[in-house]
């Protein structure tokens, strides 16, 4: 699998370092709040896991799956909600956390999603942001680990096929792996 990588983007002590300081920052913001964090399926698994164990605050968890369609080699702009959280946002302080945004649709379907079901704040805390993609204007993540060019990353929770998320690293693929 490694020998897949072209390129190493993010290693892992980086990675670590900025869950490291997205943590602390997180543990001021919700210090006393009893935040529900929510963990977007599949792709902030492992970013989830490790920014968690950064936040020296009383938390709930939660995680959410959604999945964009794409009709043709368009994105339709179409998101489908796969699985719904567990817990009644009403009330609750939300931070969603992702591993990257985009064109920033799936951040506007669930920002709104939450918003509506009565959420009294939503932050975003991304491990990636990739802002050359941007459709969406006026969606930021309020948290960014890392602001990416824009390339196809593998690793550390992003996928190619279903593949590379168990990668510690993010990384670029060599182009024979998507030519076949
Ligand atoms: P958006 O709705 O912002 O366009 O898309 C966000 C989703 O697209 C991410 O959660 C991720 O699943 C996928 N995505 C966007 N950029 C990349 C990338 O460079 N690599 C991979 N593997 N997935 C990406
Ligand atoms: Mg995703
Ligand atoms: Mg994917």
């Amino acid at each position: 699998m490694n020998d897949d990588i072209q390129t190493v983007l993010y290693s892992e002590a980086t990675i670590q370092a900025a869950c490291e300081r997205l943590g602390k920052q997180l543990t001021q913001v919700y210090r006393g709040k009893n935040p529900l964090v929510i963990c977007v399926l599949k792709g902030a698994v492992p970013f989830m896991a490790d920014l968690i164990k950064q936040m020296d605050i009383y938390m709930d968890i939660d995680f959410i799956d959604v999945s964009s369609y794409h009709g043709g080699t368009q994105s339709t702009g179409a998101i489908e909600l796969v699985k719904d959280v567990d817990q009644d946002v009403s009330g609750r302080e939300i931070l969603l956390v992702d591993d990257i945004v985009d064109t920033g649709r799936t951040l506007a379907y669930l920002k709104d999603l939450f918003q509506d079901r009565g959420a009294s704040s939503v932050r975003v805390c991304m491990l990636m942001d990739k802002p050359e993609a941007r459709q969406m204007a006026e969606m930021q993540a309020d948290y960014v680990g890392f602001n990416v060019p824009n390339e196809f990353l593998v690793g550390y929770g992003l996928d190619y096929q279903g593949k590379y998320r168990n990668l510690p690293y993010v990384g670029i693929l060599k182009p024979e792996i998507y030519q076949g």
